[in-house]
């Protein structure tokens, strides 16, 4: 089972992800519901991969996931986060190098039937309100199945909001959110092998023939579809 989970075709994360935080004059934000793993509202976000450097990766994102175009960016913060995504955990193991920038756009909205639904401004108090129900899923009091159906602010996007001084959350919900961006939705269970690779073993090792290694054993990936997708995600490519 583990080594069909873990076919060659499943994509490895290369650990580099922006995130871009678009504003109007009125000083509410264009987010949206995500529509791949893991869910949550969100801003235009992915990884870096082969788009150039993460000022080309950030253009590139608004572009695909809002079908707007980037006019200047301002870079906000930047740090690593131990947050999941749905491939296969990169060579520093799972989370991400993230480049947060705000943005000015042009064009018309457009956004990606693919990765986005329910695109809309939100207030910094709406947000508040989206990361008091976040907060709530962190601890427990919100099953992964109400989440997915009506999201709070994903995970790794709360620390990103405070950051840039648009919402507050306490240092307590702070690291209760942290650890469900690092368990990943639907992964969280205390003993799941995946999100427990880079914290306990170092970074994992991939095999010539797909598998993954850390501390000396093959990593199963529970909860993992056999093409790499997690379950109720059906997109042909991640974020
Ligand atoms: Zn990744």
């Amino acid at each position: 089972m583990a080594s069909q989970l873990l076919g060659s075709t499943a994509k490895r994360c290369d650990n580099r992800s922006v995130g871009v935080l678009i504003t109007d004059p009125a000083g509410r934000l264009l987010m949206f519901d995500r529509n791949t793993f893991p869910p949550g509202v969100a801003g235009a976000a992915g990884h870096i991969d082969g788009h150039g450097d993460e000022f080309d990766a950030a253009r590139a994102e608004v572009s695909e996931e809002l079908g707007l175009t980037v006019t200047s960016l301002s870079p906000v913060c930047s740090g690593w986060r131990d947050n999941r995504c749905r491939r296969l955990p990169g060579a520093e193991g799972i989370g991400h190098y993230w480049h947060i920038y705000r943005a000015e756009v042009t064009g018309t909205l457009t956004p990606s039937a693919r990765e986005t639904r329910n695109v809309r401004w939100l207030t910094p108090a709406d947000l508040q309100t989206l990361t008091a129900r976040t907060a709530a899923y962190a601890r427990g009091q919100i099953t992964n199945a109400q989440f997915a159906e009506a999201p709070g602010v994903e995970p790794v996007w709360v620390a990103w909001l405070v950051a840039a001084g648009v919402v507050n959350a306490t240092r307590g919900d702070l690291d209760n959110i942290d650890r469900a961006a690092a368990r990943g939705h639907g992964m969280d269970r205390k003993d799941s092998p995946v999100t427990s690779v880079r914290n306990h073993y170092g970074p994992a090792e991939i095999t010539a023939d797909g598998k993954v290694i850390a501390g000396g054993k093959q990593v199963s990936f529970t909860g993992v579809n056999a093409d790499g997708s997690f379950p109720g995600e059906h997109g042909e490519e991640d974020q």
